[in-house]
């Protein structure tokens, strides 16, 4: 060999030592803000290693445990104010006694404190299986949730865009207690389907669920004023054995007058209540009160947004007045639209997978990894 013939290859080498070990840069994780905490004034905040900033990321001089206050706006760490308060820890920061992944951050809000944690989407998902439903499941019902989740979530924070949080960890959103919850099996689904979300025409599809849908899943122009060509309802009766596939409620008139009156609806003296029309699904949608103002008809939704939605489990119900009491019977748990979590269970169960399972809830969609593979 001579030294022209080596040095390409010497070249090569050269450069080879000289660049970093990857030249590839790490791509950042797909990240979620969620409010696990809204409107309260006190909160404690403990855990091991924790590193205690403000937003600036300069560190604050207070030494845990935290007791944080807040109101009108500002903030007091362990009796001293603080404009805000950013916290990590090497595992997990525990706030109120529940552990959370990632960033805490405590804003000061007009009423109380807004506490929001940022994470990993992916490290949500694994902690949410088990608020949403439960690890137990068979695992086909586990990765339909994970895509589930996982596209509603990146579809919220679409939507939400430069507002402080994107996700609500309540039912007004998906339901979220932080990582205390998590276990192999969850994180095992959720890495399965790692990265995959329902499209459809190449777009996030709009993916809501609901626990039981009685029987028929709802159209979602019927609950919000949207609609989607694979929102509008199908046949599900998987879910008829389930323990939430029916339900019942008795309230005094008296209590469903106060409850009506809190959600702004006056029905004073109310008398008497009946079921008003019914959808092609089978789900109320509207309720007749009769009171002294008379007879009116009030929209499904807001009578069970009015009296509760874990007392009135879903629209779909007969009404039955005796003396002074209505007793309420009726089909399914939650709104109905998208998935139907209690029918995902049974069709894991009778071996269909997760992909069949998305595809009967939501037709139409395409199943897709994302371009970064989170
Ligand atoms: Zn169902």
């Amino acid at each position: 060999m001579t030294t022209k013939a080596l040095t390409p290859f010497f070249i090569v080498l050269l450069l080879m030592a000289l660049l970093p070990a990857s030249s590839t840069p790490a791509v950042r994780p797909e990240m979620i803000r969620v409010a696990v905490l809204k409107g309260i004034d006190q909160l404690k905040i403990d855990g091991s290693g924790l590193l205690i900033m403000d937003r600036q990321r300069e560190p604050l001089r207070v030494t845990p445990p935290l007791t944080v206050k807040g109101e009108r706006k500002r903030l007091w760490v362990n009796g001293r104010e603080a404009a805000s308060l950013l916290i990590t820890a090497s595992t997990m920061v525990i706030v109120n006694g529940k552990g959370y992944r990632g960033v805490i951050e405590v804003i000061p809000a007009e009423r109380g404190v807004l506490v929001v944690d940022e994470l990993p989407l992916e490290e949500y998902l694994i902690g949410l299986i088990n608020c949403e439903i439960s690890s137990l499941w068979p695992l086909e019902a586990i990765k339909a949730q994970a895509v589930v989740a996982r596209t509603f979530a990146l579809y919220q924070k679409e939507s939400r865009k430069g507002a402080l949080y994107h996700l609500e960890a309540t039912i007004l959103d998906q339901v979220y207690d932080g990582c205390s919850v998590e276990d192999a099996r969850a994180a095992f689904g959720v890495r399965e389907t790692a990265g995959e979300v329902l499209t459809f025409n190449g777009d996030l599809a709009q993916t809501f669920f609901h626990a039981n849908c009685g029987g028929h899943t709802e159209a979602v122009e019927q609950v919000w004023s949207v609609r989607r060509p694979y929102l509008t309802g199908v046949t599900c009766r998987y879910c008829l054995d389930a323990p939430t596939a029916a339900w019942e409620s008795t309230l005094s008139l008296a209590k469903i007058e106060g409850l009506l009156k809190g959600a702004g609806v006056a029905a004073p003296a109310l008398r008497d209540l009946s079921a008003g029309t019914r959808n092609g699904s089978g789900r109320l949608l509207t309720v007749r009160l009769t009171s002294a103002k008379g007879v009116r008809e009030l929209a499904a939704t807001s009578f069970r947004k009015a009296l509760g939605s874990t007392v009135i489990r879903s629209t779909n119900f007969e009404i039955a007045v005796s003396g002074e009491s209505a007793r309420f019977t009726g089909s399914g748990f939650g709104h109905g639209v998208g998935l139907c979590q209690w029918g995902a269970r049974s069709r894991a169960a009778d071996g269909f997978s997760y992909r069949e399972i998305l595809t009967y809830y939501y037709p139409g969609t395409v199943l897709r990894k994302m371009a970064n593979g989170v």
